[in-house]
């Protein structure tokens, strides 16, 4: 029955090719389980939509699915080019101009959306296009406009992306559109806000600090894809510590430090985000072919697997379900490989931190996954408040579901993204757990073994006002 389950999780970005409620419905039902809105495109009346959309689907089909808001930080773009294309050869002098109202006039100086002169010193690498055009910075030329010199041939298109993989921003990567976002956000139905380019754990504690002057109670996710964020252990553990959950954003990871580098990263962040229970999304291209096709290349299913294997929460579809050609295709084939990975090939465990905070829990959390697995239990239930005890005990990676309970609507949807988490939200009472299997047995969604007329169930639950984690109960349901 477990193999029912698929124990990580879809995130999948929202855009022209899922335009309409009937569109995010058939997502959901084929496997999605977080929505991703790129504030990078779109305007704010689609995302109301989008929003009542995914809200409308995932009531009327019981499941808890999240939603991410992704602020697109100082993710510098060109502005419009004339004629949407413009040839750069190595050796040409380029301006980057940002005053305001400057448009492109088929020449050299080109707009962009972001004061590059304020951040930027002469000799830093500055790339465009996806790290097409590679440049070097060279002038300052003005409060509002730098020289850099194009060192390969190649094209550039109107918003296409900047990259300045040396640069500090110095603690000062939220721009007036993220506030502008966040703003918009914090009177939404939000789940989760992802920051782009972090580079320390200082700017996710910024982050947090605007949500919560805003309002919000939004999870942060630190989306991970700069070098400077990357640059050392200590950097990347504090960043993971200071979130709720971290994006292995390999897109611009690999322009900005070296494909190579990438998929180390993704298993150090892995591993790190289990010990410390954070979330961990693998994002960008995994079933990147399928913008085109309707079948996935023998590549893509290897690293979709890969990341399974690892243990990620989460693996992401970005153009696959936002512009392809093939957005529920891109879900199905997604959802295939993670439950034959999953089945066949089980997470390594987890040695436990005997110290600090978080012993207890976790202590409890390796218990519960090792008894649930000697006594073949069906299923683990976790009664939680905040979702603390569902994360820890999902940083075990157990092969059995784990179904949370909690009174919390957007604790639930949180939980969605969590491994192995089905959350259900319901009004607390000390046995909501029990009653809440007894419920999903009841509908057909939590299924006994063959032979067996009862569900063998682990529950854990604890107080938070007094131990926090502290009781573990074996019911036949
Ligand atoms: P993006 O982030 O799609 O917002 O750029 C993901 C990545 O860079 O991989
Ligand atoms: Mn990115």
């Amino acid at each position: 029955m477990s193999k029912l389950f698929k124990r990580t999780k879809i995130l999948a970005t929202i855009g022209p090719s899922v335009f309409g409620a009937d569109k995010i419905e058939e997502i959901i039902m084929a496997g999605v389980n977080g929505c991703r809105l790129n504030c990078s495109h779109g305007t704010s009346e689609e995302r109301d939509e989008q929003i009542k959309w995914i809200r409308d689907a995932a009531k009327k089909k019981g499941r808890s699915v999240a939603i991410l808001q992704d602020l697109q930080g100082p993710k510098i773009r060109l502005g419009a080019i004339v004629d949407n294309h413009l040839d750069l050869s190595n050796g040409d002098e380029v301006i980057l101009e940002a005053a305001e109202g400057y448009e492109h006039d088929g020449g050299l100086t080109l707009p962009v959306q972001y004061n590059l002169a304020e951040k930027v010193k002469v000799g830093e690498p500055l790339y465009m296009f996806d790290g097409k055009i590679k440049s070097e910075i060279v002038e300052i030329v003005s409060d509002t406009a730098i020289k850099v010199k194009i060192l390969n041939d190649g094209f550039v298109m109107s918003k296409k992306g900047l990259n300045l993989p040396e640069t500090d921003f110095g603690g000062d990567i939220i721009t007036p559109k993220d506030m502008e976002d966040l703003e918009y956000g914090a009177h939404q139905d939000l789940d989760y806000v992802a920051l782009s380019f972090v580079q320390s754990a200082t700017d996710i504690e910024k982050l947090k600090q605007i949500l919560l002057s805003l309002g919000s109670n939004a999870k942060v996710i630190a989306k991970i894809e700069t070098k400077k964020a990357i640059s050392s252990d200590e950097n990347l553990e504090a960043i993971v510590e200071a979130a709720d959950g971290i994006m292995v954003a390999r897109g611009d990871m690999a322009v900005e430090a070296g494909a190579e580098v990438v998929p180390i990263v993704q298993r150090k962040l892995i591993a790190l985000c289990r010990a410390h229970a954070k979330l961990c999304i693998v994002a960008t291209q995994m079933m990147g072919s399928m913008v085109e096709n309707p079948e996935p290349t023998r590549a893509e299913v290897s690293d979709v697997a890969t990341a399974v294997i690892q243990g990620a929460d989460a693996v992401m579809l970005s153009d696959e379900t936002a512009n392809g050609k093939y957005p529920v295709e891109a879900v199905k084939e997604m959802k295939k490989v993670i439950l034959y990975a999953q089945n066949h090939s089980r997470v390594a465990t987890m040695k436990v931190q005997p110290e600090g905070e978080r012993a207890i829990y976790d202590a409890i959390s390796a218990t519960v996954a090792r008894l649930a697995e000697e006594i073949e239990a069906d299923v683990i239930i976790c009664q939680t408040a905040s979702g603390t005890t569902a994360k820890t005990m999902a940083a075990q990676r157990p092969n059995i579901p784990i179904i949370s309970v909690t009174p919390d609507t957007r604790v639930a949807n949180q939980l969605a993204l969590i491994y192995a988490n089905s959350a259900f939200t319901r009004k607390y009472s000390e046995n909501f757990g029990a009653e809440l299997a007894k419920e999903l047995k009841d509908s057909g969604y939590l299924q006994t073994k063959p032979g067996k007329k009862d569900l063998l169930a682990v529950i854990v639950s604890g107080d938070k006002n007094k131990y926090g984690t502290d009781t573990i109960k074996i019911r036949h349901i």
